[in-house]
């Protein structure tokens, strides 16, 4: 049976985030395991008509089954049983919740980024002993209770290979692939219970293919999903299979799952290319095969060049396949839908909601496209003209592209990218600021109070006026900053109360972006984010930070740190246009924010931090890639910040990752102060900026932000005294290792009181 046009997954929070809710209510205790079981299921039944409803086929291949209470990864450690020896005493949803979440006793899994995109998964941990057997029936179960409803369904599944490339071993130096038969032997029971089912397809995501920056070698993970799918393809007992390699360019790995034997194979052809017709020599019988051609982007939000796609799809077949449509990606990192919105509402701008397809709209371009395919281009000949039409007046529409925005990027000289000497910047920075050895701060935020949060919400549905949204604002500040001062912290934060989020903020501010009201995303778990919509050229046309930062500075006399986001970031957790190349958007970026550095300067900031915490996220998955992405990301930091003084001193923060690849693109930040997360890795971040002969000031977090926990004062100053061993004490800093945002107050009080005490301690010791 062949495979139809499909989407690779949907998204999984609903359209009124639905799952966020049933899964947090079960949290709170206010529902129950049977309360949760259902609500989820009422919206995979809801999601599967909606599907229907937009044209996908109801064959058993085109609907795919990708939802998941949490993490489609983590389901993968739940169906293996593969969880580290502390969640061993519990059982079913505590288990699960608790490998998510951690509890009283047990700290959970890891999160971290999958792959290059702000969606988190869990990472699982592997040992020699990491007990694997097929535990529970759960996701052949989702599959027979869709069919109850009249729905044959595509279950979608993270591969073994990939799984086990994502995770991490028990004890250092351990590799989780030494596992991979027994995972393998476990995805074989799992293909016979599909198969018994009635399942006509399953969809295998191995996306490991396209990155080179895990830990195993591409060409290794490459061979081993090779061998792995070749051997489970064998059995005739299994559905048939769609092996899916998206989010890159699977040009390397095609020939290997070609090999494999899989019915199917899907890439991406957004980010990835066709192979070529010498990558496919020797290789017979294109036409048994089926191609889903990933040609509808599936994790950014402009509509697709249908004339483009069209092109791409009559290539693929002209290579000899049978082509069906597909999109890049699963559609998890989209929003639902378009109609969401309230396109008369004034600040949304209303040409935008032709240049836009979120997943639904997506769908209804791969069933156009589809029907293009199967019944002549000419069937779809309104559809095409119409969507040229609409590609053609979006570039011609005011503020898509600024002249004076373009000059000035293009204007831009190495000169503007760089600072004076180091030294003389240090010296002039120390008589200005004149702080003691081993300074202390935070990276900005403060707790978001229940009152922040209600004003700001009351503010946003013109309930309370500007003047006294901004005097409660202010009277935070005070707050926040008097704190400080009685804690006797030495650089001081204004507590970014008024912002809601750190990208959305200067979204808002900034032209060139629009933000939705119900466009979430799932970042992890229940978590959504909302993220902007960069559409046009951007700049600062108004006041950003620096009315904030004037008020906190009024109040104190300690340094108060202005506090900017930098362009990686913005454009990391934004969706952002693709008609420019993300180097001249970044420009853009940095040079609105280098008019908001000198607007601080000149108001009298002697700090300011722009933060990059997605520098490593952004990082290419291809080698050869990287380069020039830091080149650029590098390039628009120093854009947005070397036009000040060399009195002034420029900090930057960095966290969520591992640094290991992007070390000297740090350093090449040349930021006065670099922040940077290490309380969770034991400071090991330390050496390797040694290795690189790291002279600037670095504050390595002493404090891990992510769980409630305080930390004593002799673990602060035993992490203190590691990093005065490490590296040269004159440049060290005393700060957390993130911003304090989602901590509640009574243990920001505590820890810092701890951090601070530590720092003097160790002071005392230099
Ligand atoms: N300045 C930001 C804050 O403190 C930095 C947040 C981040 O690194 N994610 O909240
Ligand atoms: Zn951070």
């Amino acid at each position: 049976m062949s495979l139809s046009s499909t989407i690779l997954g949907y998204p999984r929070v609903g359209r009124k985030r639905e799952l966020k809710k049933a899964v947090e209510a079960y949290w709170a205790g206010r529902s129950d395991a049977a309360g949760l079981k259902e609500a989820e299921a009422e919206l995979r039944k809801a999601n599967l008509a909606r599907l229907v409803e937009l044209g996908l086929d109801r064959d058993g291949s085109a609907l795919p089954e990708n939802s998941s209470l949490y993490d489609q990864v983590l389901d993968i450690t739940f169906l293996l049983g593969a969880v580290p020896e502390r969640f061993r005493g519990l059982g079913g949803l505590d288990q699960y919740f608790a490998l998510a979440r951690g509890n009283a006793e047990v700290f959970p899994l890891e999160m971290t980024k999958w792959f290059d995109t702000n969606y988190h998964y869990l990472v699982p941990e592997i040992g020699p002993d990491t007990p694997i057997s097929l535990k529970n029936t759960d996701l052949v179960d989702r599959f027979t209770e869709a069919k109850s409803w009249g729905y044959l369904t595509r279950p979608v599944i993270v591969g073994p290979v990939t799984y086990l490339a994502l995770s991490k071993g028990e004890t250092e130096g351990y590799d989780p692939l030494d596992r991979l038969e027994d995972v393998v032997a476990v995805y074989e029971q799992l293909l016979t219970a599909f198969k018994a089912a009635g399942a006509e397809w399953v969809e295998i995501d191995e996306t490991a293919v396209v990155s080179d920056n895990l830990s195993a070698s591409r060409d290794g993970i490459i061979a081993k999903v090779e061998q792995v799918w070749t051997h489970l393809l064998s059995s005739s007992n299994r559905p048939h299979v769609l092996l899916a390699a998206p989010y890159g360019d699977s040009t390397k790995a095609f020939p290997a799952l070609f090999r494999t034997g899989a019915e199917a194979i899907a890439i991406d052809l957004d980010r990835g290319t066709l192979p070529s017709a010498d990558d496919l020599a020797g290789i017979n019988n294109l036409s048994s095969r089926t191609l889903v051609a990933g040609v509808v982007d599936g994790r950014n939000i402009w509509a697709t060049d249908l004339n483009k796609a069209k092109d791409l799809l009559e290539q693929a077949k002209d290579l000899g396949f049978t082509v069906k449509v597909g999109t890049s990606t699963s559609l998890q990192h989209v929003p639902h839908d378009t109609d969401l919105e309230n396109w008369a509402d004034p600040e949304l701008n209303e040409n935008l909601h032709d240049w836009l397809a979120f997943a639904d709209q997506k769908i209804e371009e791969v069933v156009i496209l589809d029907r293009g395919l199967t019944e002549g281009w000419d069937a779809i000949a309104d559809e095409l003209s119409k969507n040229a039409d609409i590609l053609t007046r979006r570039a011609a529409t005011a503020g898509v592209a600024v002249d004076a925005v373009r000059e000035r990027v293009a204007a831009l000289t190495e000169a503007d990218r760089t600072r004076g000497d180091y030294a003389e910047r240090e010296a002039a920075q120390e008589a200005r600021l004149n702080l003691p050895p081993l300074p202390t701060t935070t990276i900005g935020s403060f707790p978001q109070t229940t009152e922040i949060r209600t004003s700001r919400a009351a503010h946003a549905r013109g309930e309370i006026d500007d003047a006294t949204y901004e005097d409660r604002m202010k009277e935070e500040i005070e707050r926040v900053i008097r704190l400080q001062e009685e804690l006797d912290i030495d650089v001081l934060v204004h507590g970014e109360a008024e912002r809601n989020d750190m990208v959305q903020y200067f979204a808002e501010l900034l032209d060139g972006f629009a933000v939705t009201k119900h466009g979430w995303v799932q970042s992890y778990g229940s978590r959504c984010t909302r993220p902007s919509i960069l559409w046009g050229d951007v700049a600062k046309s108004g006041d950003i930070s620096v009315p904030w930062w004037s008020f906190a500075q009024s109040v104190t006399n300690r340094p108060v740190k202005g506090m900017l986001t930098g362009p990686v970031t913005i454009i990391a957790w934004s969706f952002v246009r693709k008609d420019i190349s993300l180097g001249q958007v970044a420009d853009q970026i940095a040079l609105a924010l280098r008019d908001e550095v000198a607007d601080l300067e000149k108001a009298g900031a002697a700090i300011i931090q722009v933060d990059e915490p997605a520098l490593r996220e952004l990082l290419p998955l291809e080698q050869s890639k990287h380069a020039d992405y830091l080149e650029w990301s590098v390039g628009s930091f120093r854009a947005a910040t070397a036009g000040v003084d060399k009195a002034t001193q420029i900090h930057t923060h960095l966290c969520y990752s591992d640094f290991g690849q992007i070390i000297d693109a740090i350093a090449g930040l040349d930021a006065d102060v670099t922040s940077i997360e290490a309380a969770r890795s034991a400071m090991e971040v330390l050496p390797d900026l040694n290795d690189h002969g790291f002279s600037h000031g670095v504050g390595p977090g002493v404090w891990d932000i992510h769980s409630p926990r305080v930390p004593s004062t002799e673990e602060i100053a035993g992490l203190l005294r590691l990093a005065v061993d490490s590296v040269d004490p004159r440049i060290l800093w005393v700060n957390p290792d993130c911003g304090l945002k989602t901590r509640g107050y009574d243990e920001t009080v505590a820890s810092l009181k701890n951090l601070v005490t530590a720092a003097k301690q160790v002071r005392e010791e230099l």
